[in-house]
């Protein structure tokens, strides 16, 4: 399927690719067999019938649901397989590329992330972050990350991010829970940092170095995390999932909608063991296939706060006050055929749009709004 399994394949491998966001836990998304929420990222479900007619036009009043989803067509030399899954030539630069493409070619350069939703699912896993905007200092990323630009997506340079929702029926459960957005979202600015103390790169991480392993607690419960962790007194500790998923005060501070004399103190749990469930079962990272599962461990508590989030990555920029906080989200379906697209595959997304302003808005406390028209 063309060079994504390769980029996927090196995702955890290399620096630069870290900011495809959810390799950390792409093994894990896959394989969920304990996770039956309602928007829990269990085994995706078969893909939506591409063979169904149905009105999916965009256009129409713009109060009439869907009329504000950009539903461009795949290109027409990908094709999606008996079990779903796209293929597209393996010429193609990249699957994310052509999506940006196709969008631009119709509608302005006017958003800051794009929400892609395909019908049928473009990767095997939930979601996928791209960051295609490497000009924020303090967050731990740096220009040299870059594998994708905006001019390649076809933006200008306003675009930031586009968030690979995959395929609609993933969210069909619960399509108003827009959980995995948020979390999607928050990626455009979490997890990289360092920090001077501890005593290896990427320490904080997961094993994409994308997101919080368990053993961080940035201030509270957090969007790329999944959870928070708690000190239990005696040199034990325990995390716990905690959902709604809403940005940590840490988070906050990285997406320039906290200043540093709000971030409270922090601590994360070096060396760790005696965890339970087991190590080896859990993964120092959160997966599918123990997400919502809580679990305890020993350590040692390193404290920490902004001042050394500062001193390790350098200041925030555009900090606190110039920094952002207004965010226009363009919400794109991608079909198979413009005349056939699911009406089904539409609602989803129409579902996931108008809830996102509301559940961005309390993921942030507030801090920072969405649009999400056309
Ligand atoms: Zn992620």
């Amino acid at each position: 399927m063309g060079v994504l399994a390769l980029l996927l394949g090196a995702a955890c491998d290399s620096r630069p690719d870290r900011a495809l966001d959810d390799e950390g836990v792409v093994p894990e998304l896959d394989s969920g067999d304990d996770d039956g929420g309602s928007s829990g990222p269990d085994a995706p479900p078969a893909t939506s019938s591409t063979d169904e007619s149905g009105d999916a036009s965009s256009t129409g009043s713009p109060t009439e649901p869907g009329s504000q989803i950009a539903v461009i067509a795949m290109p027409a030399d990908w094709s999606i397989g008996p079990n779903g899954t796209w293929t597209f030539p393996a010429t193609e630069p990249s699957p994310f590329v052509a999506l940006g493409q196709a969008f631009y070619a119709e509608h302005p350069d006017e958003y800051d992330f794009l929400a892609v939703y395909t019908e049928g699912l473009l990767i095997d896993f939930w979601a996928l972050a791209v960051t295609v905007h490497y000009d924020i200092g303090g967050i731990g990323l740096s220009t040299g990350d870059a594998w994708i630009e905006p001019a390649d997506a076809g933006s200008a340079g306003r675009l930031q991010q586009i968030n690979v929702m995959n395929d609609p029926g993933q969210y069909a459960p619960d399509p108003a829970n827009a959980d995995v957005l948020v979390h999607e979202t928050a990626h455009r600015w979490a997890a990289f940092i360092e920090l001077t103390s501890t005593p290896a790169p990427a320490y904080l991480l997961d094993a994409g170095w994308s997101h919080w392993n368990i053993h961080v607690h940035g201030g509270g419960p957090s969007a790329t995390g999944y959870g928070d962790v708690v000190d239990l007194g005696g040199g034990r500790y325990r995390y716990d999932e905690v959902r709604p998923w809403k940005l940590s005060p840490l988070e906050l501070y990285l997406a320039g909608l906290m200043p540093e004399a709000e971030v409270p103190p922090m601590f994360y749990v070096a060396d760790p063991y005696d965890h339970d469930p087991a190590v080896t079962r859990y993964g120092e990272t959160v997966g599918i296939a123990t997400l919502g599962e809580p679990c305890s461990f020993s350590g040692t508590r390193v404290d920490f706060d902004i001042g050394d989030v500062v001193a390790a990555n350098g200041p925030r920029t555009p900090a606190f006050g110039a920094a952002p906080t207004e965010f226009r989200v363009a919400f794109v379906l991608a079909c198979v055929d413009l005349d056939a697209c699911d009406p089904a595959d539409l609602a989803i997304v129409e579902a996931q749009r108008t809830a996102f302003p509301a559940t961005w808005s309390a993921a942030t406390g507030g801090r920072s709004t969405v649009t999400t028209d056309l």
